[in-house]
């Protein structure tokens, strides 16, 4: 059931400090980015809480800039900054191709990848590039700033090592050598979640990412070793099969998600094949 909206109380701190104390003083808070989750969230009655921390006039927790080297993104980064950002087309295509292909310009324009993280959906469309990409989430809370690798951020289904206390401020991602890729399968182009969704670099060793196989997004570490050891691509594929365990849901079946999931494999190789 929707709580009453006379229950719900929102907190609206101006900057990081002030929202970071409120979360560590006056908690627990639910934080509020572009909402295109936590809204659904509230209607379907999945999501209880009552009191949130509206982050939205944290201005620098939008930019988006370079640093030592690193793409740097801030976690309240709409997919229409991804996409308009001259920096991040040339860095990180991969991650233009996908913010294209997130719901409609509606939620483009409102929808932050720091959501789509935090939010944790396996089939969240930015989660395979930041995978394959090797990116680095900062995390930040009153007492500390701390990193953590992407790849180890995950503990389960919608789970992370965020505390409570803490917020994701940024996404850092050093160079990418290699050709970039993505590809999104779903019912149609926009406005649906995907069914699977890949990202993956071609590099030495290929770095191989999958969403909507697995409770969580997934690397594909034998599959990678393989190719990059100089498996024929048929028989990548097989290590492919092997190596995930899609499940039957309302979107699709475990079939057709390997059978797709292994002709993306293909797809991939073939694209950036020199
Ligand atoms: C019609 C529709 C279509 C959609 N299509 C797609 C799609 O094609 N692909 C896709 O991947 N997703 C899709 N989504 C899901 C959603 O738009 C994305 O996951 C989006 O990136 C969420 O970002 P947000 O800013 O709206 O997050 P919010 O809803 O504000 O927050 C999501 C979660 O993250 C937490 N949170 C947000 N920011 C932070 C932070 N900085 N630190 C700590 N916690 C934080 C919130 O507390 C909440 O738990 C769709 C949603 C709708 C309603």
């Amino acid at each position: 059931m929707r709580p009453a909206l006379g229950t719900i109380t929102l907190r609206e701190p101006r900057t990081l400090r002030d929202a970071l104390r409120m979360l560590r003083d006056e908690g627990p808070l639910t934080p509020l980015a572009g909402c295109t989750d936590v809204f659904v969230q509230i209607n379907f009655g999945t999501l209880r809480a009552t009191e949130f921390l509206d982050l939205s006039r944290l201005a620098p927790l939008r930019r988006i800039c370079e640093e030592d080297g690193r793409l740097v993104i801030g976690a309240l980064a709409t997919y229409t900054d991804l996409i308009r950002s001259r920096l991040v087309r040339r860095r990180l295509p991969m991650l233009v191709a996908a913010a294209r292909e997130v719901g409609g310009p509606q939620i483009q324009h409102r929808g932050t990848i720091g959501g789509n993280v935090v939010n944790g959906s396996p089939a969240g469309d930015a989660l395979p590039v930041l995978s394959a990409a090797d990116a680095t989430l900062v995390l930040a809370s009153a007492a500390a700033e701390r990193r953590v690798p992407f790849t180890a951020f995950y503990t389960g289904y919608r789970a992370s090592v965020l505390r409570p206390d803490e917020l994701l401020v940024a996404i850092e991602v050093a160079p990418v050598e290699g050709r970039q890729w993505f590809r999104k399968v779903g019912t149609r182009a926009a406005q649906a979640i995907s069914k699977v969704v890949m990202a993956a670099v071609r590099d030495g060793t290929p770095r191989i990412a999958l969403g909507s196989v697995a409770p969580t997004v997934v690397r594909l570490p034998r599959t990678e070793a393989a190719l990059a050891g100089g498996a024929a691509i048929a028989a990548a594929q097989g290590v492919l099969a092997e190596e995930i365990r899609p499940i039957d849901d309302l979107r699709s079946t475990a079939a057709y998600r390997l059978r797709v999931a292994t002709n993306l494999l293909a797809r991939f190789w073939a694209d950036t094949a020199a």
